[in-house]
Order: C-alpha cells, then structure tokens, then sequence
C-alpha cells in the first residue's frame, strides 16, 4: 500500500470518510444505530428491495458501514444487508475480522449471514423482527448455538422491532 492510501485511511479511520457516509434520505450521524439500520430497511423498500437495513458499529460506537438489501439490484443473492456491512467494515478497518464491533439488523439473520457474522468475530448482534420464515438465529438452524459455530456474538432481539416489522409487512402487502 503506498504512503498516500496509508494516510488516507488513517484519516478515515479517524473521522470516518464521508464517502462512506454519503447521505441518502437521511442523516446517519442523527440517528441511533437502530434508527440508521431501519433508515437502511426504508429505503432499501423503495428501491424494490426486501426492506432489511444493518450498520456495524465500533467499540467506540462509531458507524463503520451501514446498507439496505441490494439483492435485485445487484443480482448477487448473497447481497443481503448484514453481508454488505460486514463486507464494508472490514474494507474500512484492513480487518476480515470486527471482534470489537457490534452488528445491528432490522431482521433476524439468516443461515448465511449468521454464518458471516460469526467468521466475522462480530462481538454482539442486536436485531429486530424476529423471522420465524427464514431466520436462523433463535429460529431454523439457530446456528450460533450449534457445536460448528466457533464465535457466537452475544444476541440481543427485538430491539426496534414494531417498526422493522411494519416495514417488511406493508412491503409484502404492497406485493400481494
Ligand atoms: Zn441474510
């Protein structure tokens, strides 16, 4: 990596890029990371995306990423929210590993991104909805409790819950 990169990351790391935190229809430093990851979920939904927003947060509790479903868009199944600001985290910390940082969803996490989020050292998941479909936390495979799960984050559910639920409802109602 030349010097130049070197600094501009140090920098990032610092005062967080504002490429990275580029607002949308909303302003991520005025909100909670809930409320972020459920601004994520909204306009995920207006896109046509399955409305399901994440951020990951620092120790310090700086945003590090934050995304919406980008599944259709980008044609790529595995472009879940929670994959996408893991991917990002990682990207801005030179890290494939966040053991100091915490991973908020509107959604239960499925198999996948339970999966991801356990290779990812996360050290705790708060979320939302629970998904009794498709999610593999405390439904399914519930997977961090499973002997083959090496890192299980601390697990806290429900948080914001009315409003990721609304969300993904009047999505699918919309659908119908
Ligand atoms: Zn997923």
């Amino acid at each position: 990596m030349t010097k130049a990169k070197l600094a501009d990351r140090q920098v990032s790391g610092k005062k967080h890029s504002s490429k990275e935190l580029t607002p949308k229809a909303f302003s991520p430093k005025a909100l909670s990371p809930m409320e972020l990851a459920l601004a994520e979920a909204q306009d995920a939904g207006n896109r046509g995306e399955v409305p399901v927003g994440a951020c990951v947060v620092s120790a310090s509790g700086e945003v590090l990423a934050h995304a919406g479903n980008r599944t259709v868009e980008l044609r790529d199944p595995c472009a879940h929210a929670e994959m996408l600001a893991i991917r990002e985290a990682c990207a801005h910390l030179g890290s494939e590993r966040l053991t100091t940082c915490d991973l908020y969803v509107t959604l239960e996490p499925c198999a996948m991104c339970a999966g991801a989020i356990s290779f990812a050292r996360l050290r705790r998941l708060y979320f939302g909805a629970g998904d009794p479909k498709g999610g593999a936390v405390e439904h399914g495979p519930r997977f961090f409790r499973q002997p083959t799960c090496h890192h299980a984050p601390d697990v806290y559910g429900g948080i914001g819950e009315t409003k990721a639920a609304a969300l993904l409802k009047a999505f699918f109602a919309a659908r119908r």
